[in-house]
């Protein structure tokens, strides 16, 4: 099969570990006969340099014009100062913007292997395995009214917290087809008691689970999810919320892995069902590392998960994205790891060897 992508390397450690992740496509393409046509573009930092701009236009139909897109990273000192007109970060959202990107996929798997590379007990994270879904459009960070102003009794600010129930069903339908197929299990996270916009919320999702009675709807309030995370993480299969909890939700989640360099992300533009693939990004969830950049010690794993994602929801390839995450199992059993999951005993590799390894694993796959 033949299909086309764009890769954004961006700045920092970007351009490394993007780097290896196309090495790992090509090597998955050749290894099952497909063809990904690849199409590079500059964002954030590496844009502003270039073109004044953190995201252009024409890169912006470029991705449009492709099935999936890759983004390393972006952001670093360089481009910190907070007079200045355009920040990488801008280019972040205008892509997502653009690009109509509505649903933020986060897995998070604690590999038995790395059980002891985070900081709570091996008791508590084995067996954790679960996705978090998080809405990425609306709510607080979008909301209207939002603005500061000033009374006579001092200064007043105002954001809103606002869904329109299209909005959420998209997003809760996307947590139901993922859970269907996982475990079947879904647990829908707002804050119910007190806030109308997740009264609205928790109406959709138990109007949605009608059409889903092979999965498990549950409900739970956004405090309790945040103490539950801590306490038994294995609880969860999917998890799915507004975007403040998300992204609130999602950071505390990503430190059950341990490190921020073993941690995918996609983020779709629709609906993911079974035989239909959905346009969407890609990218590891850590930033640009700028002190690690160049220096061949960034960990590429995350990045390589985030294809295996690609293949999975937006080229359909279930078996390819499977052998990708196997890779990535097997290299760890072996004892490789890049310094950030180094321990003791272990063999330290650096960003262009662990793509070396993961690509013989994927051409030694039966
Ligand atoms: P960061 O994720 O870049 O780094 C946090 C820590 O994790 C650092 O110690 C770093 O060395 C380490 N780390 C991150 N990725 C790693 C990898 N693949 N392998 C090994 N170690 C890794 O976050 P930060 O330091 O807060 O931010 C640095 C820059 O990245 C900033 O400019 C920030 O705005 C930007 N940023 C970009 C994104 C993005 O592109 N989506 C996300 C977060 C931060």
């Amino acid at each position: 099969m033949q299909f086309s992508l764009a890769a954004l390397p961006g700045d920092g450690i970007g351009p490394e570990v993007t780097a290896e992740a196309v090495k790992v496509l090509q090597a998955v393409g050749s290894r099952f006969g497909h063809a990904f046509n690849l199409h590079y573009g500059l964002v954030g930092g590496a844009a502003i340099d270039e073109a004044g701009t953190a995201f252009s236009n024409d890169t912006l139909k470029m991705c449009q014009g492709c099935d999936a897109v890759l983004l390393g990273a972006v952001g670093g000192p360089k481009w910190d100062d907070p007079q200045a007109k355009v920040h990488p970060e801008d280019g972040l959202l205008a892509l997502r913007k653009g690009l109509g990107l509505f649903a933020n996929l986060r897995p998070v798997r604690v590999s038995p292997v790395l059980i002891n590379a985070t900081n709570l007990k091996p008791e508590v994270i084995r067996g954790v395995d679960f996705i978090f879904v998080r809405e990425l459009t609306g709510g607080l960070y979008f909301g209207r009214p939002k603005r500061q102003w000033r009374t006579s009794r001092g200064r007043r600010a105002i954001d809103s917290m606002a869904y329109s129930e299209q909005e959420i069903e998209r997003i809760v339908r996307v947590g139901f087809e993922i859970a269907r197929g996982r475990g079947k299990k879904l647990v829908s996270v707002d804050k119910a008691n007190v806030l109308e916009s997740s009264r609205l919320w928790r109406q959709v999702a138990i109007e949605v689970a009608g059409e889903y009675p092979d999965v498990e709807l549950e409900h739970m309030l956004v405090d309790a999810c945040a103490m539950r995370l801590i306490q038994n993480p294995a609880y969860f299969d999917v998890i799915v919320t507004e975007n403040t909890f998300g992204d609130i939700l999602t950071d505390e989640a990503s430190m059950l892995a341990g490190s921020m360099g073993m941690l995918a992300s996609a983020s779709l533009a629709g609906v993911p069902r079974e035989g239909v693939n959905i346009f969407g990004l890609y990218e590891p969830i850590h930033g640009s590392a700028p002190r690690r950049a160049g220096l061949n010690m960034a960990n590429p794993l995350a990045i390589i998960l985030s294809i295996a994602m690609m293949l999975r929801y937006s080229f359909g390839l279930i078996k390819e994205a499977q052998t990708v995450e196997s890779a990535v199992d097997e290299v760890l059993e072996e004892g490789y790891r890049t310094y950030d999951i180094m321990s003791e005993g272990k063999l330290k590799v650096g960003t262009r060897e662990m793509g070396d390894l993961i690509v013989k694993k994927v051409w030694a796959r039966k």
